[in-house]
């Protein structure tokens, strides 16, 4: 019998990527022939980078790493919506930890009621089961260092975009005038 053609797509909001998810993706690639990386641009408050700033930060990524079968793109709207469209088979999450189990488990069981789409769950490693975009954000602005936890070239935007936020209010208003 001839193997089936996989399609995922991996939804996230990856504000930014981090190496949770790079494992995630990585432990994907072997199950799937083909994964959409899909940066979800509903409007989110607190945001750090757009979702044109995600997409192409992960498009760097997947040629610096070389990832056949990965892409990546923006969405808008239901996910479920947007699996159809690229005729995707599943969705693909990334588990943590048991915390993360109960909401997975509900908008799983969700997208399935609404939409009959599977989705197939796997395990971080151990080292990244703690590791959260939102923590990044907030422990890279605070100073601390999350250089093991991210990519280095999400590294390096991160610190850009950080020195950005911190500028003088005055030098902003200079510029913007
Ligand atoms: P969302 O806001 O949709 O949860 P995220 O970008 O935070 O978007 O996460 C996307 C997916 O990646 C989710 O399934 C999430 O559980 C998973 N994920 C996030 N961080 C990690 C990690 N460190 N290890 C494994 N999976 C992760």
């Amino acid at each position: 019998m001839a193997k089936k053609f996989v399609r995922a797509v991996f939804p996230g909001s990856f504000d930014p990527i981090t190496n949770g998810h790079l494992d995630v993706i990585e432990r994907g690639i072997k199950l799937f022939d083909e994964l959409i990386i899909a940066v979800g641009r509903s409007p989110v408050k607190n945001q750090l980078f757009t979702p044109e700033e995600r997409v192409q930060m992960i498009d760097e990524l997947i040629s610096q790493r070389s990832m056949p079968g990965v892409s990546v793109e923006s969405f808008e709207g239901l996910t479920v919506e947007y699996a159809a469209e690229k005729k995707a088979d599943v969705i693909l999450r990334g588990l943590r930890s048991l915390t993360d189990v109960q909401y997975e488990f509900q908008l799983a069981m969700t997208n399935r009621a609404v939409a009959g789409i599977e989705t197939v769950f796997v395990m971080t490693s151990e080292q990244y089961g703690f590791t959260s975009s939102t923590l990044i954000r907030e422990v890279a602005s605070l100073g601390g260092n999350i250089s093991n936890l991210i990519p280095e070239n999400i590294y390096n935007r991160l610190q850009q975009r950080l020195k950005k936020d911190q500028r003088p209010q005055t030098q902003d208003r200079s510029l913007g005038s």
